[in-house]
């Protein structure tokens, strides 16, 4: 991890949505970052929760496991629907994604 990142995230515990509305369904996060985004049979992009399940509701939330978050902040950079969210689980305040300052 990059000392930017790690300044980003305070070193806390971080969390990621997909604002489903926006996802072009490509499939960059789920190549970047299989074990934390997958493509379902609606052809848009989700979040898995820690048992590996698909969380299919629109804007599930699931937390981002410290070795997959260089592979999750690619896939916000990338993604091009600009709908990958990353947030602090503590303050809820974005630091990659669309809304990061
Ligand atoms: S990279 Fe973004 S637009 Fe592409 S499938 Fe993932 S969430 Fe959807």
């Amino acid at each position: 991890m990059s000392v930017q990142q790690e300044t980003r995230s305070g070193g806390e515990a971080l969390e990621v949505w997909i604002d489903q509305d926006l996802c072009t369904g490509d499939g960059i996060c789920a190549q970047y970052a299989p074990e934390v985004f997958e493509l379902d049979i609606d052809g848009l992009a989700y979040v898995k929760g820690p048992d590996d399940e698909l969380l299919q509701a629109k804007g599930a939330v699931t937390a981002v496991p410290l070795p997959l978050l260089a592979d999750v902040v690619d896939s916000a950079r990338e993604c091009p629907g600009d709908c990958i969210h990353v947030r602090r689980v503590l303050d809820k305040v974005e630091v990659y994604g669309p809304d990061a300052e």
